[in-house]
């Protein structure tokens, strides 16, 4: 199953491939358009895409950006390259999750968007 990337401010973001993409739809047909993360325009964008949060409601449930919750598509303790991982001591040393649907990775403690 190919899993929904995760888009802000109109561009996917794609971790594997270290970029943003969109669509840009001209007169003549679209093109795409690609910012590498290492690249001004890339950082730029990187760094104002992981100061997001989830929404954490009053009894701590949380909702993904992506709409995810815990009860549908789930949250999953994850290493840091955000495979999922046994919450154990030994294995799971970054404490974080990995939302299940659009595969973000959330810092446990504040709720921060890692990547
Ligand atoms: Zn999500």
């Amino acid at each position: 199953m190919v899993k929904e990337l995760p888009i802000f401010k109109g561009y996917t973001v794609d971790e594997r491939l270290k970029e943003f993409r969109r669509v840009i739809y001209h007169d003549e047909g679209p093109s795409m358009e690609f910012i590498p993360f290492d690249s001004p325009k890339g950082q730029e964008l990187l760094s104002e895409y992981r100061k997001q949060k989830i929404h954490v409601d009053e009894y701590g449930e949380w909702t993904c950006l992506c709409g995810n919750v815990a009860s549908e598509d789930g949250f999953f303790p994850c290493d840091a390259e955000g495979n999922v991982v046994e919450p154990t001591p030994q294995e799971w040393t970054t404490n974080q999750y990995r939302c299940d649907r659009c595969g973000r990775k959330i810092n446990q403690a504040t709720g921060e968007i890692v990547a």
